[in-house]
Parts: C-alpha cells; structure tokens; sequence
C-alpha cells in the first residue's frame, strides 16, 4: 500500500542511518493503512570494481541483498531487523558510500499478511531481483503457470511474485544469448511488457548494484533529488539538466508513492506519469517513456519538470 526508496549517491552513509531513513518513510506512509512491511538493503558494500562492472551471473556479484519482512505494524518490522542484528551480527557502523534500500507497507490483496506474502517479493535464492509493489496484477495467474513450466517454484500467494521473478528470467535468457550487457531498464522494460493491472514498482537488484528502477501504471509515485553541499534544494523546479548528477556530486535520491515521505528530505520532487521507467545509477536520474501500445519503449527522454 505504500512504497519507498533510498539511494545514497558518493556520500557515506552507515546502514543504521540507511534503516532510519528507509523506517521513517514507511511511518510517513503508515497512515495509508497496511497489514506488513518490508525493507532490502545490501549485505556489504560491493567492492568499487565490481559496481561498474558489466552484469552477469557471475561469482563476482556482490552477496545476496538482506530483506526483512514482517506481518503488523512498521515497529514490529523495526524490532525483526534489530533483533536479527543482535543474531547475524549486522553491522550498524558499517559504511556505504553508494547504496540503494527499499521499502514497503502491504495491504494486502492477494495472499493473507505473513512474511512470505511481504514485500520485497523475490526472484527466489540469491536475492537476484527484488520488488516492492503497490497495486494489483490481473494476469499473474498465466504469468506464474508460464514460470512455474520454466523451472521456478513460488513462495508466497502474492500476485507481485510473477514479477521479480520474471525478471530474473529475462536476466537469464539475455545472459544465456550471450547479452552479459543487458541493462537494468532493459530488464525491466522487457518485464513491463508482461504486466497487466495497476501498479507501481521499485526494482533493486544483486546484478545491479546501487542502482534502482521504478516504473508505474495506474498506481501513484514521486521521485525526489537531494544534492548535497549546494543550495539548489529550496524548491526550485527540476530541469533536465538537474536530473544529471554533475563531476560526482553527492546525491541523495527518494522514491515514494506518498510525497509525504518524500518532502522531509528536499522540495525537489517530480511526479512520475504513467509508462515512465525511472532509472537511478550513480547519481543520474533518467526517464524512459514505455509506449505500451507497441509494447516496446519509445524515445528516451528527460522529461522537464511541469
Ligand atoms: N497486490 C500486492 C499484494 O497483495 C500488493 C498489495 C499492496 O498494494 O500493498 O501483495
């Protein structure tokens, strides 16, 4: 029912700074009314090679994203995540100059509120794609038939789980075509295709690290930017030329389906519109219009804020 995300750009950020954020924008959201929530958030930083590395499925990819989920109210989610720092011995000091979390409340739809049934929803082992959705797919039925007959095998009830799920399926089929090169929005776009009902999603990923992609039909989403160490914050509109992040600037950038949980950081904030594909790498913001009619995207465009 509410989604949320947080990307620390060349500014270091412990993960207990990183949970905070990603736990206040979910309180932002709670309002909305929810039965469980989640959070996925990096392991270890990926070593500095490997971010700019070509994806593949690879033993180079960094450790499996952590995701905590869990039935009830943002505390008991906040509480689970604590209690496992005391068990793993998760590192709150732990550093991360570059790192992207997300976040979610569920109400749910399809599927009843258990930990399974939470977001983020799963490409399975190995947390290779990961998804928080709001929204409903209608056609996840014949989706998961398909996957199920292509080897996968589900966890949860959920409607959302045809969708990380799928998108490892197209990683793997480009990577099986020799395509090691196939990008995040590729994916996702390919997996857009697919996707029939209301939605709107935040994709993180192993194979990508640090970076994530939004898309959405139907349901609401806000991006919001942060430049540090400049006064360009003050609500000033967004222009094209703002979206790029200039010589490494330190960048905080927010996704939410709630400008609530969004306008406590900065008042740079643009409202995504149906068919865009909102892809965040490091620092730079880019907008891909999917024209669904053709099923495939049409011009890439920095769209100038309205
Ligand atoms: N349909 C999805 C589910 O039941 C998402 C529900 C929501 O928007 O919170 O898990």
């Amino acid at each position: 029912c509410g989604i949320f995300a947080y990307l620390n750009y060349n500014v270091n950020r412990e993960r207990r700074y990183i949970l905070q954020v990603l736990f206040n924008g979910l309180r932002r959201l709670e309002y909305r009314g929810y039965d469980s929530a989640g959070i996925s958030i990096d392991d270890s930083p990926p070593p500095p090679s490997l971010s700019s590395a070509a994806p593949s499925a690879s033993s180079n990819d960094p450790p499996p994203p952590l995701v905590f989920r869990q039935e009830g109210n943002i505390e008991s989610l906040v509480k689970s995540v604590y209690q496992d720092v005391a068990v793993t011995e998760l590192n709150l000091e732990e550093s991360f100059s570059d790192h992207a979390g997300i976040a979610h409340t569920r109400w749910a739809t399809h599927g009843e509120p258990a930990p399974r049934n939470s977001h983020p929803q799963t490409s399975g082992d190995g947390n290779e794609f990961l998804v928080v959705h709001n929204g409903v797919i209608t056609n996840y039925e014949v989706l998961k038939e398909t996957l199920v007959r292509h080897g996968f095998t589900f966890e949860s009830e959920t409607d959302t789980e045809v969708i990380p799920k799928l998108a490892k399926f197209v990683f793997d089929k480009a990577n099986e075509e020799g395509d090691r090169a196939v990008t995040f929005t590729q994916v996702v776009v390919e997996v857009m295709r697919h996707l029939e009902g209301a939605y709107a999603l935040i994709f993180k990923s192993r194979h990508y690290p640090n970076e994530l992609i939004a898309c959405k039909r139907g349901s609401p989403l806000l991006l919001g930017v942060k430049d540090l160490n400049e006064d360009t914050n003050s609500g000033s509109a967004l222009h094209d030329s703002k979206f790029l992040s200039k010589n490494g600037h330190p960048r905080e950038l927010f996704l939410s389906s709630d400008g609530s949980a969004i306008v406590e950081h900065t008042k740079k904030v643009l409202v995504i519109e149906d068919g865009e594909v909102v892809h965040l790498k490091d620092g730079s913001v880019s907008i891909l219009k999917f024209d669904n009619a053709k099923g495939r995207p049409s011009n890439a465009l920095a769209r100038p804020a309205s």
